[in-house]
């Protein structure tokens, strides 16, 4: 259930409201309010070493809890994609990324606390940066360095990831 199914109310005036339609904005009959919904958005980042092998993790917490996925969030407001990259890195894994590089952005369901969130999640690769070791942090119970082969796209945790791992796989290996 997305989240507009809630507004049943209005959050400025208080007016009784039936909630929204699927994709259309609340209107408040009351008081004019109008609020869209949007996709949040979302980073993540396939890292590699200088031996060729890919950083994954392991979700420490549900959606998709104890699978693989690459590391990453959600951009806060008021920051780029690229600066979410970095600091969600940081964050779940504790290292620095050289040469980032956008490779395909594609929609998601969140589902959390029994809502579906929709998420628009940009994918990148990023080169290790030297002398940086990764570590399970934020969110992450654990890390670990695989071949690309040994990765598939059903391994992964949410949709968006397979897709974004598949359309990376076909540019290595066109
Ligand atoms: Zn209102």
């Amino acid at each position: 259930m997305r989240p507009s199914r809630f507004f049943n109310h209005c959050p400025r005036c208080g007016v009784s409201q039936t909630p929204p339609a699927d994709k259309a904005p609340f209107q408040c009959a009351g008081c004019g309010f109008r609020y869209y919904f949007n996709a949040g958005a979302a980073v993540a980042a396939f890292v590699t070493r200088p031996d060729g092998q890919w950083l994954f993790i392991r979700r420490a917490k549900d959606p998709g809890k104890g699978l693989l996925a690459p590391a990453g969030g959600f951009v806060d407001f008021d920051e780029t994609a690229e600066a979410a990259v970095h600091r969600e890195l940081r964050e779940e894994v504790g290292i620095g990324l050289r040469d980032l590089r956008f490779v395909c952005s594609h929609p998601n369901a969140y589902l959390y606390g029994g809502i579906t969130y929709p998420t628009l999640d940009f994918f990148f690769t990023a080169t290790l940066e030297p002398g940086s070791e990764p570590q399970a942090l934020d969110e992450v119970t654990s890390v670990g360095w695989y071949d690309r082969k040994s990765v598939r796209p059903e391994d992964l945790a949410f949709d968006s990831m397979r897709h974004a791992w598949k359309q990376l796989m076909k540019q290595l290996d066109p």
